[in-house]
């Protein structure tokens, strides 16, 4: 097989082969003294009770190109990293570094077992029940228990379930879909747990570690090993499957998978951010097997359901939060499980760090205005960062003639469609908004259309001189709005 037949992403597993090992202890020490100068820089900017919930026990892991990865010592401090202050972590890094810096973060674990990790080579004899993928990494609170079943999940929920319970009767593929942090990767560990407790054979991977498994076997170092691995288990279960189209060998060699267990009458479950007709690049015949079971979709629950999680995730805290908070969280407008999750955090780190009693207004504060009041964060907080994507619009609406309305509507008319773009760049570039985030806002579009349209301005303003000053001009009234 022709080397030159690989995605980038399989060739880049593939160089990964090489030194990592030997030149990973040296990279470390690198990232670590870059990020306590990092550090430094920050203390004088970020306001000192943020910085020591932080940021104070934060690590530099690796820097390699334009990546820079961090560790911290909890789920919360990484949440607020990343939604208030990744921009102004990114921007300082970049100031230490003199270049341009993509930061990521993780949450605890030491920098060479992340590496090892992610070396796809000499897989210990262990029973195929394992997991590939870091943060679900068999997550024993992933389970059917923990799972609160709402309108949004039913049909997901019902499916995962009897699935577990009798593999390959009901539904073969199970593929459930969904927009981020609203539970798949929790159900597809909770199908994980209970089958393994009826003892059958489970395999839980990413599609990367999918690839990363293939190309070791490519290598000639395990393809025994793969054929195995993939072949054996009672119930294969893969996460986040857009991730594999348009690799194409990967997905070639998935597809002889796919077929050899729905042959042996094993069970497949497959969950992706799109319907499987919807996966760009994926070959028609991957489709359409994928398609052949049973698909479901889970979607935003409602205040109620919302409620509920917070509820059952509130009861195994060694601490009471009174119902009237919890409804108060399960009130602000959220777009995934996982961020009414991050609201619940910030209220229990309030509780930890006991800088003030638990009441409704010392919640209100927190959830509506962020920890935060002075300097750059207090920029960001919840109802500002609301008003600077209206004042987006309104601003390249005026400037380019088109109405807020067109723009957050469904026109593909090329003037609007482009206003529509310079808006979602604008809007990303000057605040930290997901782009899942911005979508939402305008005019509830898909978080990878809103990329692509940031992509798109992005590329245009690195190379046409006269749509930069045109952009830069649109930034500065914006920020000066
Ligand atoms: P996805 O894989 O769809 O991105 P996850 O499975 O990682 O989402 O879910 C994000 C977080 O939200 C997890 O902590 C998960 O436990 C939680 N979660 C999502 N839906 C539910 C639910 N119905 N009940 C309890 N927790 C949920
Ligand atoms: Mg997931």
């Amino acid at each position: 097989m022709s080397l030159c037949l690989f995605s980038a992403f399989e060739s880049r597993e593939l160089a990964r082969f090489g030194s990592i090992r030997g030149a990973l202890v040296r990279k470390e020490n690198r990232a670590k003294e870059l990020w306590v100068a990092t550090l430094g820089a920050l203390q004088v900017q970020v306001p000192a009770s943020l910085y020591d919930a932080c940021l104070k026990k934060s690590h530099g892991i690796d820097f390699q190109g334009e990546e820079f990865l961090i560790s911290v010592d909890s789920p919360f401090a990484r949440e607020m990293l990343e939604k208030r202050m990744h921009s102004l972590l990114e921007r300082t890094l970049s100031k230490i570094l003199k270049q341009k810096v993509r930061l990521a973060i993780q949450v605890g674990a030491s920098p060479v077992k992340e590496e090892e990790k992610k070396l796809p080579i000499k897989r210990s004899k262990t029973p195929p029940s394992r997991v590939g993928n870091i943060d679900a990494s068999a997550n024993p609170r992933y389970t059917f228990n923990s799972f609160v079943v709402g309108e949004n999940n039913e049909m997901a929920y019902s499916a995962a379930l009897a699935v577990a319970q009798s593999p390959a009767t009901l539904y073969n593929p199970l593929y459930i879909h969904s927009d981020v942090g609203l539970g798949k990767t929790h159900l597809l560990q909770a199908v994980r747990h209970s089958a393994s407790a009826n003892g059958l054979t489970t395999l839980f991977v990413s599609s990367e570690q999918f690839v990363s498994d293939f190309v070791a076997s490519v290598r000639g170092q395990s393809s025994n090993n793969f054929r195995d691995k993939y072949r054996s288990p009672d119930i294969l279960l893969v996460d986040d499957i857009q991730f594999l189209s348009g690799k194409s060998q990967s997905e070639e060699s998935f597809f002889h998978v796919f077929n050899s267990l729905h042959e042996s009458n094993r069970q497949i479950i497959v969950t992706s951010d799109c319907p499987p007709e919807e996966l760009k690049k994926a070959q028609s015949r991957l489709v359409s097997r994928l398609q052949w079971g049973l698909e479901v979709e889970v979607s935003m629950p409602s205040e109620e359901t919302r409620f509920a999680i917070l509820k059952k995730k509130s009861s195994k805290l060694p601490f009471k939060i009174s119902e009237d908070i919890l409804s108060l969280i399960a009130s602000i407008p959220v777009t995934s499980v996982r961020a009414l999750e991050g609201n619940l955090n910030k209220v229990i780190a309030l509780v930890n760090m006991k800088k003030e009693p638990l009441t409704m207004d010392s919640c209100k504060n927190l959830l509506d205005f962020g920890v935060s009041t002075e300097g750059e964060m207090s920029g960001n907080s919840h109802g500002i960062r609301l008003k600077l994507m209206d004042k987006a619009l309104e601003i390249v609406g005026e400037y380019y003639g088109i109405s807020v309305n067109v723009m957050k509507g469904a026109s593909r008319e090329r003037r609007s469609a482009r206003a529509r773009q310079i808006a979602m760049y604008l809007i990303y570039e000057s605040s930290d908004f997901a782009p899942s985030e911005i979508g939402e806002f305008l005019g509830s579009r898909h978080a990878k259309t809103i990329q692509y349209g940031i992509d798109k301005i992005n590329n245009s303003y690195r190379t046409e001189d006269h749509f930069k000053n045109e952009i830069d001009h649109l930034k500065s009234v914006l920020v000066n709005s």
